[in-house]
């Protein structure tokens, strides 16, 4: 199938407000799964006779299980302040972006089903019934929400449009419509591994590889060990960072790091993915069952700690979950689970991101950089959404917003905050989180991204930034593919490590 034709939005020196579009974005939808695809991981392979009754039981043991969810759905006071947050909003103009429109394509259908007043009297309340109509545009409006969880900040009751979606994308797929691009991926997971389903050979391979490479540029014996019994640490990174420009360049500053600290570390075939889309289609079996790879992985391994490659959502998975999913920290009760935990060292918290990692050495003074060569770069920090509203780092208020930004100003000399207002809590996705990070999306992607290009045309102009460094995998490659839409250069987003990696020191060449 051809891809639509669009025109990428101008960038304006400060933010506006878009006229409304009425229905601009209804035509985008992402490709639906196959039945092989879904009935692989368990869901029905397609909507057939009696999904409607199918779905609203579906609602209902979600709306039991999650009280947050019915909370959601009766707060709403309809103030508008979430309206005009939403990045896909303010780059599309079509006014179902606004959070609080999005919200209201479930909130009728709840009204319809679980209220007195939308069981007898319909119209006055706004309560609508889930007709197919209704579900096109949950299946076209809840994929075009990266569940950036933005708009929440910004509403007075906490609102989650996040949560919100996942549930809508949960009750599709339990009857039958699944997205094709999460669904597969999640499938080549449970299958092989991890997301881009590189064979454990073929993963053994890359690694080699990457020894020679980096032994070449340095001189130094960096090692990139794979399934090695009794290591202390078990990183588990996004697979974009075995091979994808720029990812890899990361896992090259990860290595340095744990070579220069002489730390003994491994990666795991079996765990050779730290992203967990169950997260993305809002479904929690799913979500455990990714995250039961890497404790059993640890377990075969040995290992001391559990390292988090540079991964927005896997962090916010391995912060907020993993501890009741897996046991991995303090959460599960079941044998694996209280085995992981008195394998695991005590002294450290688990998990640690790499970023944690990373500036505990730099503040004990066990690395050391030539800050100077990356002075050919003028760097700016976007945080990633799930890094900065879903998860901390630190044991410090505000540690996941300090503490990467004090990495990048060890490790170099000329930083640059983007504006406030689109940095830190209140920062703005890069436009193809949440499971949109397809190409049957291209058009909300690049038009999704255009606030963070603005803040970044600003630095880049006013400050000559030249480098935009994040710590996430969707973020990078989201960033890659839309920069040049805009006018920017596509390398010109990278890793913290790999801004790390240009500057350490690992001591004399062998
Ligand atoms: S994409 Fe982000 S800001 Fe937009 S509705 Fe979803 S959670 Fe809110
Ligand atoms: S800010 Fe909150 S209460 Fe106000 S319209 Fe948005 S979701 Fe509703």
């Amino acid at each position: 199938m051809a891809a639509a034709k669009f025109d990428t939005p101008a960038l304006k020196p400060y933010p506006v407000i878009p006229l409304i579009a009425e229905g601009a974005m209804a035509h985008s939808k992402p490709y639906v799964a196959t039945a092989k695809i879904q009935e692989a991981i368990g869901f029905p392979g397609e909507l057939s006779e009696g999904w409607q009754d199918r779905a609203i039981t579906r609602m209902g043991e979600l709306l039991g299980k999650y009280r947050s969810l019915r909370v959601y759905m009766d707060a709403c006071v309809h103030c508008g302040a979430c309206s005009d947050k939403c990045h896909y909003f303010l780059g599309t103009g079509d006014p179902k972006n606004m959070p609080v429109a999005r919200q209201d394509l479930m909130r009728g259908v709840y009204r319809r089903y679980f209220t007195f007043a939308g069981k007898h009297f319909p119209k006055l309340v706004g309560a609508v019934d889930l007709t197919k109509d209704v579900l096109d545009q949950w299946w076209s409006y809840y994929n075009q929400c990266s569940e950036c969880r933005r708009c929440s900040v910004f509403c007075p009751y906490g609102i989650d449009t996040a949560e919100v979606t996942m549930a809508a994308r949960e009750i599709m797929d339990a009857v039958g419509l699944g997205q094709k691009y999460a669904n597969e991926i999640i499938g080549k997971v449970h299958r092989i591994g991890n997301n881009l389903g590189i064979p454990g050979p073929a993963l053994e391979d890359t690694l080699l590889g990457l020894e020679e490479d980096t032994k070449e540029e340095t001189g130094v014996d960096v090692r990139f060990p794979l399934d090695q019994k009794g290591a202390e640490v078990l990183l588990v990174t996004p697979s974009a960072d075995f091979f994808s420009e720029p990812h890899v360049e990361s896992l090259i500053g990860y290595a340095k790091v744990f070579h220069a600290a002489g730390v003994s570390w491994t990666l795991s075939a079996k765990a050779s993915e730290a992203g967990n889309f169950g997260l993305f289609i809002g479904n929690y079996e799913q979500m455990r069952k990714i995250a039961l790879r890497i404790r059993d992985a640890a377990l075969e391994l040995g290992v001391k700690r559990i390292v988090v490659g540079e991964c927005g959502h896997a962090w916010r998975v391995a912060y907020s979950f993993w501890n009741t999913l897996a046991g991995i920290g303090a959460g599960g009760k079941d044998p694996f689970a209280v085995e992981l935990q008195s394998q695991l060292d005590g002294r450290y918290k688990q998990p640690t991101h790499i970023c944690e990692f990373t500036w505990d050495l730099i503040q004990r003074g066990a690395l050391k950089f030539d800050k100077e060569k990356n002075d050919h770069r003028v760097i700016t920090f976007h945080d990633s959404c799930n890094v900065a509203r879903a998860s901390r780092m630190g044991d410090f208020p505000g540690g996941q917003f300090v503490i990467p930004r004090e990495i990048i100003k060890s490790v170099a000399n000329r930083y640059v905050d983007m504006a406030a207002g689109t940095t830190h809590e209140a920062t703005f996705c890069c436009g193809g989180g949440g499971g949109l990070l397809t190409d049957d999306l291209l058009e909300l992607r690049v038009k999704g991204a255009l606030p963070r290009m603005e803040a970044l045309k600003s630095v880049a102009d006013s400050h000559g930034v030249n480098f935009m460094a994040t710590i996430c995998a969707i973020c990078k490659a989201q960033f890659s593919k839309v920069l040049p839409y805009y006018g920017f250069d596509m390398s010109m987003v990278g890793g913290v490590h790999q801004l790390v990696s240009t500057a350490i020191r690992l001591g004399e060449p062998n």
